[in-house]
């Protein structure tokens, strides 16, 4: 049994300053989605994830993310380790695995005082797992996680992998969110991306949920596409309304060096900030709340695992299957990312965790405002009582900074994004990044793609 883990430094290497961060009034467009980094000296050891820890536990509220790494095809801009798949059929007894996996989470202390909001099934393509099979992961996570209230469910997919019977068994089993990688209602558009997926195939799927009634019906929107102007994007908006969509993500399209040449024909900077303002003041219009960037959604339909993940103070994400990222009991870590060799871990009985870091305090206090910022508002009472100290004395120049460019303010209690800051959230995120997280970047799973193989370090469950 190999039992070395691998080095942090090998997800996360030290960049120069200008390579890690764009400074005001240059929008940061590094999507800051997970913190600490991991960037401690010493290898994480799984066993810290059962243990007492000493880190206050922000909240109790917890997010089950069940992460399906495989996809029929590769999107050119896709920055997620994904592994091709022919068939369902190739994902063999995956969600034995995962199943197996949330066992092992009654060994911690920490379960019992769990409280589900939200079960997620992401991708990849997590709608490449069949109906039973989601039905049957469902049930043991509510074995092992406390509850209290309705479950929120979310499965994503992609509009080429489902048909109208799919989601009818989605929505008998008690699914009731749904999420689509729509992008665009635009042919022109989905072709130059090289996207497989039609705007038909988009109308279709998005009607046929619309019609079963999920409780909601949400989907990606991309803008900034190349050669789009800002009348094309308010007719997509009004595409996306008008087809009974009720949560929304707008993501500005981000090109990889593999599609270079459509930079050239892509909207200006100035451009793209017009089009965010667009989308904001479009949906805010209409009654529709910006809970998080890039997430807005209708009253009634605000999604819980944003609220869980994001929102100071944040709950606990546990991640299962292979590739998935956790946050948990002052810990974050992630799986080996292959399936196989997920499997393989599953089977000996052992935590199959590739790589991970402890929080110190410091990353625990940091923590709460880079990611908190993502929903816009910090708290400061209840930073208080967490923390047992004042966020703004330990952050005054950060918030000063940040006061003087206009992008938060504070009132009642609380550090707010203002709407100019909006469309800088990732700037001021990272004005708060603790010493040792600085000029460290985002640990995107395509990164992980030559790192498979490697060993890492096997515990088993019960010798814990
Ligand atoms: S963009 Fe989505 S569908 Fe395309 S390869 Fe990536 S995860 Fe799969």
């Amino acid at each position: 049994m190999k039992n070395k883990m691998l080095s942090n430094n090998l997800f996360t290497p030290l960049v120069t300053y200008d390579e890690w961060i764009k400074e005001f009034p240059k929008v940061d467009r590094e999507y800051v989605w997970s913190y600490p980094l991991y960037h401690g000296p010493n290898a994480f050891d799984p066993r810290d994830i059962f243990m007492e820890t000493d880190i206050p536990i922000t909240s109790y509220d917890t997010v089950v993310y069940i992460h399906v790494p495989a996809c029929l095809f590769r999107c050119p801009m896709c920055p997620f380790y994904v592994e091709i798949i022919k068939s369902r059929k190739e994902l063999g007894r995956y969600f034995e695995a995962i199943i197996k996996e949330i066992k092992m989470y009654k060994m911690a202390a920490l379960t019992k005082k769990l409280n589900l909001k939200t079960i997620y099934f992401g991708g990849g393509t997590a709608s490449l797992l069949y109906p039973e099979e989601i039905e049957r992961i469902i049930q043991e996570i509510k074995k092992v996680i406390p509850y209290n209230g309705e479950i929120e469910i979310t499965v994503e997919g992609h509009p080429s992998t489902v048909d109208y019977n799919y989601l009818s068994a989605l929505k008998e089993i008690g699914v009731n969110r749904v999420s689509f990688g729509i992008q665009t209602f635009c042919d022109c558009s989905l072709k130059t991306l090289g996207l497989h997926q039609t705007s038909k195939q988009n109308e279709r799927v998005l009607k046929d949920c619309v019609n079963l009634g999920f409780k909601t019906v949400a989907a990606d929107l991309l803008y900034r596409l190349p050669n789009q102007n800002i009348n094309d994007l308010k007719e997509q908006l009004e595409k996306f309304i008008n087809i009974g969509v009720n949560s929304i993500s707008a993501y500005s399209l981000e090109l990889s060096v593999r599609q270079s040449a459509i930079e050239k024909i892509q909207p200006t900077e100035a451009e793209d900030q017009s089009m965010f303002y667009v989308i904001n003041d479009y949906l805010t219009s209409k009654g529709w709340d910006h809970t998080a960037q890039p997430d807005y959604a209708k009253n009634g339909h605000i999604q819980q695992e944003i609220l869980t993940t994001w929102k100071a103070p944040q709950g606990q994400t546990i991640g299962l299957g292979a590739g998935a990222s956790s946050v948990f009991n002052g810990n974050t870590y992630c799986n080996v990312h292959n399936i196989e060799e997920y499997k393989n871990a599953i089977s000996e009985q052992c935590l199959p965790v590739l790589i991970g870091q402890k929080f110190t305090i410091e990353d625990a206090m940091s923590r709460y405002v880079v990611l908190g910022v993502r929903c816009f508002k910090i708290p400061y009472k209840e930073f208080r009582e967490i923390f047992n100290c004042e966020f703004r004395n330990i952050y005054r120049n950060e918030i000063e900074k940040l006061k003087s460019f206009g992008l938060v303010e504070e009132k009642d209690d609380s550090m707010i994004v203002t709407k100019k800051g909006k469309y800088y959230v990732d700037n001021i995120s990272k004005e708060f990044y603790s010493v040792s997280n600085r000029c460290r970047l985002q640990p995107w799973g395509e990164k992980m793609q030559g790192l498979i193989s490697q060993s890492y370090l096997k515990v088993k469950v019960e010798e814990i």
